[in-house]
């Protein structure tokens, strides 16, 4: 008897994923279609106003670079510094110092009731908060400063970094494409390296003593660590395409925040969802790269597509917390 009801679901059950499956293609047609029919008619004007802002904007980032070139008499060493160390690292403490505000004091409430691991850093222990800023300033001042040094020669050796000319917009966005893609395979597999069970006490479990991090804890790693997966893979790509440091400042600010977006510990609106990475911090073998790609190919991402973290893991667009919106299961009694 049970055998026959299930030979009966089945074509059913399979009918109604085909109904499901026809239902999404219909869907998708007529969003895809009506979004060529408007781009078709307002293709002009767009690439008109396109053009004309980068036009523009272009000539006036061109005009300040030209201003700082002088300003610093043309010396391309104090631009290469300024712009690969000292205006990221600016960037990395202002928005630290914000953050760490708000894992100390609990204010402002508007950024602390986003908090993913709900019961975690409220607020943060100060010694171990301490500990961590200590490390990372060793890391920035003792590792990330000789490798700048390093990379200047290379860079002068591949190209012209300090060039009076600034690249174009679209050169750029492909050299982010192209860096992008390079930090995801670097990163996820020395991540995955230092992960093997050989040596994962030596290195890497410096950086997993955070099971809930914070946004400083993005940097707070072992030497090694800090060069072969915090470094490297961030500064192999404008070396392999001989970036203009202008680009070179973009990226590298654009990787610090992004790093410290993901270890922050708040799902904040509008801002990428940090879900990914924090859920690595808490499950330790799931989630090792960026941008998800490569957990993907090699699965290491099965275990977080089951999760609610997963559900969660979305652009916020609105300003209820996932946490809220989108809630644990109630913990079972045990
Ligand atoms: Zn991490
Ligand atoms: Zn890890």
């Amino acid at each position: 008897m049970r055998k026959e009801a299930t030979a009966v679901s089945q074509p059913a059950q399979l009918h109604r994923v085909d109904g499901h499956l026809w239902d999404s293609v219909k869907k998708a047609t007529f969003v895809l279609g009506s979004g060529l029919f408007f781009f078709a008619a307002f293709r002009n004007s767009v690439t008109w106003h396109f053009q004309r802002f980068w036009g523009a904007s272009g000539d006036f980032w061109q005009t300040l670079w030209g201003m700082l070139y002088n300003y610093f008499g043309g010396n391309e060493w104090v631009l290469f510094f300024l712009g690969t160390m000292i205006i990221p690292t600016a960037v990395f403490w202002a928005f630290n110092g914000i953050l760490m505000f708000a894992d100390t004091t609990g204010k402002p409430s508007f950024i602390t009731r986003y908090r993913i691991q709900v019961d975690k850093n409220n607020p943060v222990d100060p010694a171990k908060l301490r500990q961590a800023v200590k490390k990372v300033l060793f890391n920035q001042l003792f590792l990330s400063v000789p490798m700048v040094i390093v990379m200047y020669p290379v860079m002068k050796w591949r190209g012209n970094p300090c060039g009076p000319e600034l690249p174009t917009f679209h050169w750029v966005l492909l050299e982010f494409f192209v860096f992008g893609l390079i930090e995801e395979v670097l990163f996820y597999y020395s991540h995955r390296l230092f992960h093997h069970p050989a040596i994962y006490r030596y290195v890497h479990k410096v950086h997993h003593e955070w099971t809930a991090p914070i946004g400083v804890v993005s940097l707070y790693a072992h030497p090694l660590e800090h060069i072969l997966a915090n470094m490297l893979p961030p500064i192999v790509g404008p070396v392999l395409m001989g970036s203009h440091v202008a680009t070179t400042m973009l990226w590298f600010c654009m990787a610090l925040l992004t790093t410290t977006i993901s270890h922050c510990g708040y799902h904040l609106p509008f801002l990428p969802s940090p879900e990914f990475h924090d859920f690595h911090h808490l499950k330790f073998n799931q989630c090792f790269g960026v941008l998800g790609v490569l957990d993907r190919l090699h699965g290491t991402d099965a275990i977080f597509k089951t999760t609610k973290a997963n559900e969660r893991h979305i652009l916020l667009l609105n300003f209820t917390p996932l946490s809220e919106s989108v809630p644990d299961p109630p913990k079972q009694k045990k």
